[in-house]
């Protein structure tokens, strides 16, 4: 193809929440930018999702909040309800208000915001195939163009914002990033959008996003249920990858029918995706290259959002970009301020939720219903633990609880454990290194209560 350029600052692969928004950031400062993407400029956007974001990520980048065609409602909380449907807690604080977002229109704008930067060089219907190396150092891509031609593109700097199955991070040479993302930090997402007749008012609880838990009908996961406007909702569910292949089945028994009560329905969009649901990778970079979004497993392992960490990772990577150019460094030494940035915010309340997802999931239904109704965790407290990942409990409320517990007191043991651990692996990102020399010593003492974890983990298995 004429005329296309060949030499950049930085590429980035992807031009989804992630990759948008670090081509923006990265051109602003005046990088040579160029933004690959497979899909055609205009579908770009288009992803299976539950569609829901909420309000902090736009003030922590100051960019415009969703609105217009770009929003589909606004979200007052969340409603956590116990398998049994019994107890609802209401999470509901400013700071979890958040959008339900029309998920093209909202990628178009974050497209559209690259572009206008100053992104040098644009290229849809273009599939990364492979990297390109310089010695031990990533230095470009391999492409395959819309015409079929196969080029190399050259980078100072490579961005994957290539999502979850990314080709980059599984070829990639390096000892410090993991290839492979393991089945049980994965969870199989199903979803549908529902719209009612005008006339029938079936949506429920407009103003809030619903999330009922339940090791049966969603087991690893949970079903929600998220209006999209006042005459359309976007329900589904996410389970362990065990289940693969009988997803939509479980939709359509566990979900579908339990909380569609209306015959007069259309199904506007309908499919699957996968989700990681872990801390994020070990080590988001190495020489010449940093991840990004869900191919560096930046997901609330919580509830699965990965928007918000995506775009943060986007912003970080571009900053550190920008310094490493100036310095003439790409080396792992000059991005590791990129890890720095992510372990330290959003990677120390997943890290901590990591362990608190790891522990639902091997909670029976009984279990969940129990911790729920009697309210061993209050609104305000998961609210706490799920925006930072900590649980500060008084030591009068821990003997309350544990009076409360005592019918249950494995469960109630385990959950102290679990919120000392949490608060332990939340202080270790924390103080993750400034240095890559201290990183060994630091990856050895998170495995360590990783592995306390598991153990526990077991044994609640078997006790129960
Ligand atoms: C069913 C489901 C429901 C979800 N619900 C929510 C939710 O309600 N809220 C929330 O915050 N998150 C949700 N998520 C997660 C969220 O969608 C992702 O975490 C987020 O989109 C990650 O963005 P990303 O930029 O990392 O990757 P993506 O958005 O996946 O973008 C990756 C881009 O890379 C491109 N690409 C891939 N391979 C290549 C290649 N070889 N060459 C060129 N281009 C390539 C793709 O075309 C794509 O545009 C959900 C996910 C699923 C599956």
């Amino acid at each position: 193809m004429e005329n296309l350029k060949n030499n950049f600052d930085v590429i980035v692969v992807g031009a989804g929440t992630g990759g948008s928004t670090a081509a923006r950031f990265a051109a602003e400062k005046g990088l040579k930018v160029c933004l690959i993407d497979r899909k055609e400029k205009n579908k770009i956007g288009d992803k299976i999702c539950g569609d829901a974001v909420g309000t902090d990520v736009f003030d922590f980048l100051s960019i415009k909040h969703p609105k217009g065609e770009e929003l589909s409602c606004r979200i007052k909380g969340a409603k956590l309800y116990s398998p049994d449907l019994k107890k609802c807690i209401d999470l509901t604080d400013s700071k979890q208000a958040g959008y339900i977002v029309n998920r093209i229109e909202f990628g178009q704008r974050l497209l559209n915001e690259a572009l206008d930067a100053g992104v040098e060089q644009f290229m849809d219907k273009t599939m990364v195939l492979d990297l390109l190396y310089n010695k031990n150092f990533v230095a470009g891509v391999k492409v395959k163009l819309k015409n079929g031609e196969k080029i190399d593109l050259k980078s100072k700097i490579l961005i994957d914002a290539s999502g979850f199955y990314s080709p980059i991070r599984k070829n990639v040479k390096s000892d410090l990033i993991e290839k492979e993302i393991l089945k049980e930090d994965s969870i199989l997402c199903y979803r549908e959008i529902v719209k009612f007749s005008p006339q029938d008012l079936s949506v429920k609880d407009p103003e809030y996003i619903s999330i009922c838990l339940n090791s049966e009908k969603a087991p690893g996961g949970y079903i929600w249920y998220f209006p999209k406007n006042e005459s359309s909702v976007n329900i589904g569910l996410g389970i362990f990858m065990d289940y693969k292949g009988k997803v939509k089945n479980l939709y359509q028994q566990n979900v579908f029918k339990e909380y569609i009560k209306t015959s007069k329905f259309e199904i506007i969009s309908s499919g699957g995706g996968v989700v990681p649901v872990r801390r994020p990778i070990w080590s988001c970079a190495d020489d010449g290259i940093m991840l990004i979004g869900d191919a560096a497993c930046q997901v609330n392992p919580l509830h699965g959002g990965g928007i918000d960490p995506s775009m943060r990772g986007g912003f970080f990577a571009a900053n550190t970009a920008l310094a490493a150019i100036e310095k003439e460094d790409y080396s792992i030494n000059a991005l590791w301020g990129y890890n720095y940035s992510v372990m330290t915010s959003f990677g120390a309340e997943f890290a901590s939720l990591d362990l608190l997802r790891m522990t639902l999931q091997v909670l029976s239904n009984t279990d969940l219903n129990f911790a729920l109704q009697q309210d061993l965790l209050s609104g305000e407290e998961i609210l706490e633990i799920s925006s930072t990942g900590r649980i500060d409990l008084s030591l009068l409320n821990l003997v309350t609880k544990a009076f409360k517990g005592l019918s249950k007191p494995n469960l109630l043991l385990d959950l102290n454990f679990l919120r000392i651990k949490m608060n332990e692996i939340s202080k270790l990102y924390k103080n993750f290194p400034n240095d890559i020399v201290k990183f060994e010593e630091w990856k050895s003492k998170v495995t360590q209560v990783y592995d306390k974890i598991k153990k526990t983990l077991i044994k609640t298995k078997i006790v129960n």
